[in-house]
């Protein structure tokens, strides 16, 4: 089953169930605790805050996410993007954990041919928060999930909170176990333990909004103030991990969106996916990281040092040096952008009408990061060099400082490149170093402003009184380069 399939999917099944369907929310939205929209409630926040009123009681969304924290993960383990697309069905005090258990199940298992995922039973798990017996409850006696197959698991997985005060609850996922070839056997030690990631793989989580939480530190150490007046639901199901089940791939990057990317990728290196381990997580971290950087661009960031940019800038970064590890030397984002763009058009179809643009900047971003490539690893050689030869393991800070500075290079490129030689960074001396620059440029920007605002005043002081009468324009200029 295609991935565009599987989203649609995913809003008939909950059309039919009475939500309503909301298109995908752009990956930036205005809010300053958060990058990007990582995950798919998170446009619909305020109805759950009680901040407005919600358009409708129930909704269904198939959301674009990022999630720059799972960036280390990416070719490594089978499960992680950093662009992923979360599918979610939402109850602004409608229906509560009955409706959402079974409307989830009745998707998963109902067979491909009656619209369903047709996913087999028999290896299907779920987990429910340690005191949740609501929740475990209906998995067994409505559901009629074995209990070898219901965990009870902790706070830290498995209970969720937004917010002080804001709403609070526990958490019911579903896993499928995909065999011994992804991990050990999961055995229940009652300890709250979480199975094995990638052979016990979550595909989707399910959050029981039904308390008040209160002050506290941490994801777990807080009060529950009490109940909430409406119970709300929040599902996350992740297309790309349904696909990959469904298509009966080993892991994400190998679905039929992502693959095509590994394909170019194979096509201008001349080296084959699947040969060789180190080669096929660079092939994976390409074809990832490509897929994002095409998506963020296409929402309008664009790559800098800060915030935003900062993160695709290391996105696109990270392309270009793996693809230079596969032995191609020539730009190549514009090849990878087509590509993304043909796949991933029919459900994003601004991605054909802004092609131009997005490609535009894909390329000079290359073009600016190729320039500085090749003296930015020399020097990056020399150090690495020096400090072996110096009897240590740690490049200096002011080493990873300067290739950030002079060459561009982000931070986790140095300590990639680091590792690769058995070497780890002082990350601490670079980020002294960044702070330091930081607050120069601050320093710099303030007495600019200063001297700016300032001597517009004085100059039409100035104007209206002549040059004879005025004397703290001079004083006011000596100052401003004093600081
Ligand atoms: P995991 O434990 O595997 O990292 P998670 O608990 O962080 O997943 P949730 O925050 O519960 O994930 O997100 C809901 C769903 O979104 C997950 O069940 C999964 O299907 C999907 N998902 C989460 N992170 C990713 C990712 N990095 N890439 C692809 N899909 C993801
Ligand atoms: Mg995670
Ligand atoms: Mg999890
Ligand atoms: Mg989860």
């Amino acid at each position: 089953m295609q991935t565009h399939d599987i989203r649609q999917r995913f809003l008939d099944h909950f059309q039919r169930n009475g939500h309503r369907v909301v298109p995908s929310a752009s990956l930036i939205l205005d809010d300053p605790n958060l990058l990007f929209v990582n995950a798919g409630m998170v446009p619909f926040k305020p109805f759950f805050l009680g901040e407005a009123p919600p358009p409708s009681p129930t909704a269904t969304s198939v959301q674009k996410c990022v999630r720059t924290l799972d960036i280390d993960e990416v070719g490594k383990t089978t499960r992680h993007n950093t662009f992923f697309q979360m599918a979610g069905n939402f109850s602004f005090g409608d229906y509560f954990k009955d409706g959402a258990i079974q409307l989830a199940w009745e998707l998963v298992t109902k067979p491909a041919s009656e619209g369903g995922y047709g996913l087999d039973e028999s290896v299907l798990w779920t987990t429910v928060y340690e005191d949740d017996d609501e929740a475990y409850d209906l998995w067994h006696n409505k559901i009629g999930v074995p209990k070898s197959r219901i965990i009870r698991l902790g706070k830290g997985p498995n209970f969720w909170s937004m917010g002080v005060p804001g709403p609070c609850g526990p958490c019911s996922e579903i896993l499928i176990d995909r065999g011994p070839r992804y991990g050990p056997e999961f055995i229940d030690q009652g300890d709250g333990e979480e199975p094995d990631g990638d052979r016990y793989m979550e595909f989707w989580n399910l959050v029981f909004m039904q308390n008040l939480r209160g002050e506290g530190t941490g994801k777990t150490d807080f009060p529950i103030l009490g109940d909430l007046p409406a119970k709300s639901i929040d599902t996350g199901m992740g297309i790309e991990r349904v696909a990959m089940l469904l298509q009966g791939v080993p892991n994400v990057y190998e679905t039929d969106l992502i693959r095509p990317v590994i394909a170019k990728a194979e096509e201008l290196s001349g080296r084959r996916y699947g040969a060789d381990q180190i080669d096929d997580v660079r092939f994976r971290v390409i074809a990832d990281h490509a897929r994002s950087g095409v998506m963020l661009v296409g929402d309008g960031v664009t790559p800098g040092n800060e915030a935003r940019g900062y993160v695709l800038r290391r996105l696109l970064r990270r392309i270009v040096r793996s693809i230079r590890l596969l032995g191609v030397q020539e730009p190549v984002l514009g090849e990878f952008t087509q590509v993304v763009a043909d796949a991933m058009a029919p459900s994003y179809p601004e991605l054909k009408t802004d092609f131009d643009r997005i490609d535009a900047v894909m390329r000079a971003e290359e073009d600016a990061f190729l320039a500085t490539l090749s003296s930015g690893s020399r020097i990056f050689d020399t150090a690495a060099q020096e400090t072996r030869s110096g009897g240590s393991t740690q490049l200096p800070g002011d080493k990873a400082f300067q290739l950030h500075d002079t060459f561009g290079f982000p931070i986790d490129l140095t300590l990639e490149m680091a590792a690769e030689q058995g070497l780890t960074v002082d990350e601490e001396g670079f980020r002294t170093l960044m702070a330091e620059q930081r607050n120069r440029a601050k320093a710099d920007a303030a007495a600019r402003k200063t001297g700016h605002g300032d001597l517009t005043v004085y100059r039409s002081v100035l104007e209206q009184h002549g040059p004879t009468e005025f004397l703290g324009y001079t004083d006011l200029q000596s100052q401003a380069r004093v600081v």
